[in-house]
């Protein structure tokens, strides 16, 4: 079966979808995006998912490409056309296209959307949660809003392609203090003497709705929560790991720059969450 893609309007074969050399997400990173995982067919925290772009575009003063139930609309009929069960639907918002300047376009443009999906096997996830991965470290030389998902990812890219050249699955970014922010695309957490510690989504991380339900679900489960910045060695030093994301869910971290933690293997607490985590997201019919 082919690939059917969303662009500007129109749904496209996959393979020949294709945007303007002046849109300005290719020439300046102008533009932001979300990814949403589908579960049995149906969307994961997309109203969540929804607001999180509504504000990525506020805060970069680019208007919504069509209202939101129209958007709704086009994330079902991609995922229906590309017969997506298990997978992810990906949506890119940039401010248009407009002769090369630096400046906003005046008259404002329409701006340019794109929408994708792909199957992923379920089992494979299963799999990789079973052994826990590999983190590596690197340096968080971002810019200062990355609360906001923009398309401009080239240092979360050159850390990962580091992370993967090391054999590791993830790289956790460090800030200049020596704390951990986040992954590269994974907010990072640790468990200490049975709390659950992750930095506060106020600065210096994407706040990941992914996060936001493990919030919740500890909240439920009675586990207690610190929100505060935690360094590499406290990281090593740590009984269990994890990662969170639309796409790895709660995922073990079973070692840091080669150091096995929790014995190299998953531990007990990273299970459970993974377990209770479908129970607490929203899942919207596609
Ligand atoms: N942090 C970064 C830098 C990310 O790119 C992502 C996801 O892409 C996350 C955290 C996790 O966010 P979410 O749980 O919304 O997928």
């Amino acid at each position: 079966m082919s690939r059917i893609a969303y662009v500007n309007g129109r749904y496209v074969p996959h393979g020949s979808a294709a945007v303007h050399v002046e849109d300005r997400g290719y020439q300046f990173s102008d533009g932001v995006y979300e990814v949403c995982e589908i579960h049995q067919g149906r969307l994961v925290d997309e109203t969540r998912h929804l607001d999180r772009l509504e504000r990525s575009l506020r805060e970069l003063k680019i208007r919504m490409p069509m209202d939101r139930k129209a958007l709704s609309h086009v994330l079902r009929e991609v995922v229906r056309r590309n017969r997506v069960r298990h997978g992810l639907v990906y949506m890119q918002v940039t401010r248009g296209v407009s002769r090369r300047d630096h400046p906003f376009p005046s008259p404002e443009v329409q701006p340019a959307l794109v929408v994708t999906a792909k199957s992923i096997d379920p089992a494979k996830g299963v799999k990789m949660a079973e052994k826990g991965i590999a983190v590596t470290t690197a340096p968080d030389n971002r810019w200062e809003r990355v609360d906001i998902k923009t398309v401009g990812l080239l240092p979360n890219v050159l850390a990962r392609q580091d992370a993967q050249e090391k054999g590791a699955q993830e790289a956790w970014l460090v800030d200049a203090d020596g704390n951990v922010t986040e992954g590269s695309s994974t907010n990072a957490w640790i468990i200490k003497d049975g709390a659950l510690i992750t930095r506060h989504a106020d600065r210096g991380i994407l706040r990941g709705i992914t996060r936001t339900v493990v919030v919740e679900v500890l909240a439920a489960e009675g586990l207690r929560l610190e929100e505060r910045p935690f360094s590499v060695e406290e990281a090593k030093k740590a009984d269990e790991a994890f990662v969170t994301s639309a796409t790895k869910i709660v995922m073990p971290v079973v070692s840091i720059d080669g150091q096995a933690i929790g014995g190299g293997r998953p531990g007990p607490l990273v299970k459970r969450l993974r377990g209770a985590f479908r129970r607490h997201s929203e899942l919207a019919a596609a």
